[in-house]
């Protein structure tokens, strides 16, 4: 049985795998580690379950955790990606001297690029001169969308568009970069209209991020979108709005880089199509991430599955469907 202390100095989670490294142009290894801390203050977006993770943990059991999961760290120079289900950037997360103190285990390490993801009302010079250490820090931000009304009133994301430039650009002068998270189908939007919200959201985002990351929305536990999606008012997105989305943001401008980690794909609570294409389609968006090649995503054209016709009259019919759980 695993004790209390135990847990707290566990990461929820830490894995091997490959990363896209734009400075270099090619995939090389990354380590993620998702640490165990108080939990994210804000705990109101409206898809978000992962205050479930936290727990009442010192900083001493976060360094502890970190220092397990870098354990795991590959003999070549890797990117570390740090999350806490909350904000990195958060004194009430992680302290201050915690920051300085992971910062000095990165540099005893080869870690080329640190990533850590934040709110933006935690962002500020200071703090971002604490993680310098790495050659490359990446903060990401969890936008979702740069429209205001979507944000606001359909995910309650509770900060702004504004915001959240004024905080890239702080990132951006200060010599660090930003990856900047879409959420592809939150709430209340239809799935044509959430296509087009990404896209354009893209363009917005552009001109302040690095990467660009999709987050394919999945329904989570204990969340007012799972209640929601028991009572058939949510379907999560197809997998073919991701690829028709990814496609279109790389064909505006070729140098955008995005990720898409499709977490849930292919099960019901996550982004899916019929079940007989689905992991077809997974491969390639796992693929693009690691080659940032859009021709991996143009031979899924070969893909001659029936549910592509369906999800064709979706979008057709969309602004007559809207509201209905049909399809
Ligand atoms: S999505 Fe981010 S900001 Fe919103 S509740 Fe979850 S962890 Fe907090
Ligand atoms: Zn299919």
């Amino acid at each position: 049985m695993t004790s209390p202390n135990n847990k707290k100095q566990t990461p929820v989670a830490s894995w091997l795998d490959y990363d896209f490294f734009p400075e270099e142009q090619k995939a090389i290894k990354s380590l993620t580690v998702i640490l165990r801390t108080v939990g994210c203050q804000w705990r109101k977006c409206t898809m978000c379950g992962y205050w479930h993770e936290s727990a009442n943990v010192t900083q001493a059991d976060i360094l502890t955790q970190l220092e397990r999961a870098l354990r795991n760290s590959p003999d070549e120079p890797f990117i570390l990606k740090i999350f806490t289900s909350g904000s990195f950037l958060d004194e009430r997360e992680i302290a201050s001297d915690t920051r300085k103190g992971i910062a000095k285990m990165v540099k005893k390490r080869k870690i080329k690029k640190l990533i850590v993801e934040t709110r933006p009302e935690f962002i500020n010079a200071e703090k971002i001169e604490d993680l310098k250490a790495v050659e490359h820090l990446e903060l990401a931000i969890g936008l979702e969308t740069a429209d205001d009304f979507i944000r606001s009133k359909y995910i309650n994301k509770g900060f702004s568009f504004d915001d959240y430039r004024t905080a890239a650009e702080i990132v951006n002068e200060c010599g660090a970069i930003v990856k900047t998270y879409l959420l592809l189908k939150p709430p209340f939007i239809s799935e044509k209209r959430a296509m087009e919200d990404v896209v354009k959201s893209a363009a917005l985002v552009s001109p302040y991020s690095s990467t660009i990351s999709l987050n394919l929305c999945n329904v989570q536990k204990y969340t007012r979108l799972e209640d929601l999606w028991k009572r058939k008012y949510y379907r999560p997105p197809w997998l073919w709005s991701a690829v028709e989305a990814i496609k279109e943001i790389k064909q505006r401008d070729a140098n955008v880089v995005v990720m898409s980690d499709p977490v849930g794909a292919g099960h019901i609570r996550g982004p899916h199509n019929c079940g007989k294409c689905d992991m077809a389609i997974i491969g390639a968006i796992k693929k693009i991430n690691i080659t940032q090649d859009l021709g991996v995503l143009e031979r899924l054209e070969e893909i001659d599955c029936e549910c592509k016709e369906v999800w064709h009259a979706l979008i057709k019919f969309d602004d007559f469907l809207f509201g209905s759980n049909l399809l």
